[in-house]
């Protein structure tokens, strides 16, 4: 086949578009009306809702391949596309968009996360602050992306600011971490799995803003136990595809935050900085292509996102030594906190 149908229309569908395009292949892209970046790559784009069933069927019947670049598409949606066609499957879009349900999945195959708690009322939530202490986040547990979403509880006090916001959350005992880091794998339909070096990834106000190789020390020695959990879990899930899981690196060993069961803003340095990409990767799975190599091809690599109105000026990062490497979603509205696009740094000069 030779047309893959793309679920979602932002920046991740669209680089997975340009790396299809590449292989030959023609994207269609599919999501509810918006600033749908992706589409400017696709062949031809729908642009109807989740539940909008016919629709689903004809985008589908155009593709001999459908994968997602957004992860809280609808399972619902997915119940629209032949099963034959649809990779990942859909259970693991199931297992991630719920914060309690990734948790228990990913613990039960050894997985050590931070103290939880399920919070579905007032009641609840006192209750978890009470059983984990502060200090803590509430978490809505569906929908939330960048830190939206999540309120931080400094100490009980505080709580008094902090209220139910109606809707399931989960209530986790914040981690005193040294780093964070990311496992991004790619499996293939054969069980093929490829992973690509770790990178430290540091956040602000809950959104990812630098990804560095190599991560240091402290990162490496906790990649193995990381790597194993994250296979395990795509194993066990039957994933094609790629599969990122976030880890805290701790004194005690990787502590598990979450997974996206999708190509991953921390895995952007791959397009430059490895042998294969995620994004190419992605698409060789889906299409049951073998997957390409994951090696890392510089000494030292840096991928800062581009947030916001500072999109506006980001072609003068092109003036700057070394050869910097500029992407640009697209998208036609620069509002504060949304990621604009990105800038990876390559060098063999050690650090
Ligand atoms: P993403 O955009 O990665 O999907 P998200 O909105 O789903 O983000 P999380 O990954 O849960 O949110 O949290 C965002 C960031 O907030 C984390 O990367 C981390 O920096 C911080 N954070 C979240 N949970 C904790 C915790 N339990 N302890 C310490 N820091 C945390
Ligand atoms: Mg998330
Ligand atoms: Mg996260």
């Amino acid at each position: 086949g030779s047309t893959i149908g793309i679920l979602g229309g932002g920046q991740l569908g669209r680089m997975l578009a340009m790396a299809a395009a590449q292989l030959g292949y023609r994207c269609i892209g599919y999501a509810p009306a918006g600033d749908n970046v992706a589409a400017d790559m696709s062949a031809d784009f729908f642009e109807n809702g989740w539940s909008d069933n016919a629709a689903l069927a004809a985008f589908a019947s155009q593709c001999d391949a459908v994968t997602w670049e957004f992860e809280n598409v609808p399972v619902s949606a997915l119940e629209a596309i032949p099963p034959e066609r649809l990779a990942p499957h859909p259970k693991a879009l199931e297992v991630a968009q719920d914060r309690l349900n990734e948790k228990r999945f990913v613990e039960e195959l050894g997985a050590r996360c931070a103290p939880y708690a399920r919070v579905e009322s007032d009641e609840e939530f006192a209750r978890a602050v009470e059983r984990i202490g502060t200090p803590g986040i509430l978490k809505t547990a569906r929908d939330g992306y960048d830190g939206k979403g999540q309120w931080r509880i400094a100490s009980e006090r505080e709580l008094d600011g902090v209220r139910f916001p109606g809707r399931p959350c989960i209530y986790e005992g914040l981690v005193d971490f040294d780093t964070e880091f990311s496992v991004i794998l790619a499996r293939g339909a054969d069980g093929d799995v490829q992973f690509w070096e770790s990178s430290s990834n540091r956040h602000e106000g809950g959104m990812l803003v630098h990804s560095c190789l190599p991560a240091g020390e402290g990162v490496s020695e906790q990649v193995e136990a990381a790597r194993a959990i994250a296979r395990a879990t795509a194993d066990a899930l039957g994933y094609v595809g790629v599969l990122t899981l976030e880890f805290f690196a701790t004194n005690e060993g990787p502590v598990f935050n979450e997974m996206a069961p999708r190509v991953h803003n921390s895995g952007h340095w791959t397009i430059e900085g490895a042998s294969t990409s995620q994004f190419e990767n992605h698409i060789r799975a889906v299409a049951g292509l073998p997957l390409g190599g994951t090696e890392t091809r510089f000494a030292r690599i840096d991928m800062h996102n581009i947030v916001g109105e500072d999109a506006l000026a980001a072609h003068a990062i092109l003036a700057e030594e070394g050869e910097p490497h500029l992407h640009l979603y697209g998208k036609r509205e620069a509002r504060e906190g949304r990621k604009m696009g990105h800038v990876t740094r390559v060098s063999n000069e050690p650090a």
